[in-house]
């Protein structure tokens, strides 16, 4: 990793895995426990990583046996330790959003949530964590979050970024007013509910072409929730695009500028370029960063974005994005790394910065770390 002393490097998306829905059942009502005992449901991966893809776990963070990402230690000497990291975002991926049924897919998002407070959160101070939440059910996930969000550890509210229908429509609103009164950024990750191709085409025939085409979603994801005016109507409501890549965005902003002056008139209330909304409420993680390995390209991407504040640290643990300690792309200038891995996370998820009570006798205080 590219070494520049300083303050607090802040990892906005790391991986704890759910072990298996046995892991999950304590967290659970009577009836879902006994539910997926007799329905025999498990493997519920799904949602963008199979754990057998090579992509899923990087070969030297890979166990021996079971999934990558279920041990804190490994995690603890795999990456936050060597990336010298002092607050992590577990972004736990698991198939709530996969289940048609909305009430079985809110007991699962529930049991991620206090599983992880519990078995990461508790144990780890470095660790914060996003509320996972049902997509397909908008008032159950607001519900959520109201249940979620007194405890000041969940720093955001977790969503695959292809769901069940564009997330401009007011379908969602829900989801963004209960976020935006906790001041808690929507992150969309890549991944799906798989209730549609990832293809405006069809399905692909392999593993590689649904993860490259996350890349056409994010965009359509974001254009909808600018045309809809969704952060004249939630003015506070950030947006991290997690695991989107980065250099799609200047050509994109480019075309969504042009149609914009050219056909505006349909859409009146989008009174600015949607690239100054896009710049003020969206945030992207930089990994995958899927830039050139020429440093002067990135420079430019950098500089055709027009921002330094829209890029966030992240590790992506255990995905394999990256060999070795090359967590950031060589030649970056010192002072946007500065941002990524600290002003910017801290300007976008507000709760890194609260001090959290110590509830458990076993957790030291963090003050230290967020300064
Ligand atoms: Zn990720």
């Amino acid at each position: 990793m590219t070494s520049v002393p300083g303050p607090t490097t802040i990892d906005c998306d790391i991986h704890p895995s759910v072990p298996g829905v046995k892991t999950l059942l304590p967290y659970m009502e009577e009836f879902w426990q006994e539910s997926f005992v007799a329905r025999g449901i498990d493997g519920l991966d799904l949602q963008s990583y199979p754990p057998g893809a090579p992509i899923t776990a990087r070969a030297d963070w890979r166990p021996e046996k079971g999934k990558a990402g279920t041990s804190l230690s490994a995690m603890r000497s795999q990456a936050l330790d060597p990336f010298d990291i002092g607050l992590a975002i577990c972004n736990t991926l698991y198939g709530g959003q996969i289940a048609v049924s909305e009430t079985m897919g809110a007991a699962i998002c529930s049991a991620v949530n206090d599983w992880i407070a519990e078995h990461w959160l508790d144990k780890e101070p470095r660790l914060r964590a996003s509320i996972v939440v049902p997509a397909q059910a908008p008032l159950l996930a607001a519900e959520e979050i109201e249940r979620k969000a007194i405890d000041k550890r969940f720093v955001q509210v977790l969503m695959p970024v292809a769901c069940e229908m564009m997330l401009g429509r007011s379908y969602y609103w829900p989801i963004y007013e209960a976020a935006a009164r906790h001041d808690l950024p929507i992150g969309l990750h890549a991944g799906s509910m798989y209730r549609y191709a990832p293809t405006s085409t069809g399905w692909p025939s392999h593993f590689l072409h649904d993860y490259v085409a996350h890349q056409q979603t994010f965009e359509d994801q974001l254009l909808s929730l600018v045309t809809n005016g969704i952060f004249l109507k939630f003015p506070t409501l950030r947006v991290v695009l997690i695991e989107s890549g980065v250099t799609w965005l200047p050509g994109f902003l480019w075309r969504a500028i042009k149609t914009w002056r050219g056909v505006r008139a349909e859409a009146p209330w989008v009174k600015e370029s949607p690239a100054e909304t896009i710049r003020r409420h969206v945030r992207l993680t930089a990994q995958p960063i899927d830039a050139p390995p020429d440093p002067k390209s990135l420079d430019r991407v950098i500089n055709q974005i027009g921002s330094d504040e829209m890029l966030l640290f992240a590790t992506d643990y255990p995905h394999w994005q990256f060999d070795g300690d090359a967590v950031l792309p060589p030649g970056l200038n010192p002072s946007l790394i500065r941002k990524m891995r600290h002003d910017n996370p801290l300007a976008t998820y507000p709760r890194l910065k609260e001090v959290i009570p110590v509830s458990k006798a076993t957790i030291p205080p963090v003050k230290e770390t967020i300064q």
